[in-house]
């Protein structure tokens, strides 16, 4: 068996409830720092790849 596929990390959206209690949703591969709406707070900063997350993911949308 042969793998010839190069295998690219899948990106979505990501739910994510701040400690505020505000809702949002965050591109998992952000490339620039995602602040919450309401609070201004640091929701996603980038990391070379997938999206550091500070807060609950509560959903994975495609
Ligand atoms: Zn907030």
């Amino acid at each position: 068996m042969k793998r010839s596929y190069i295998p690219q990390p899948r990106s979505h959206f990501l739910r994510i409830t701040c400690e505020c209690g505000n809702v949002q949703e965050v591109f998992s591969h952000a490339t620039t720092n995602v602040v919450c709406r309401v609070c201004g707070k640091t929701l996603a900063e980038p990391s070379g790849g997938i999206a550091k997350i500070y807060g609950s993911v509560i959903e994975v949308l495609d």
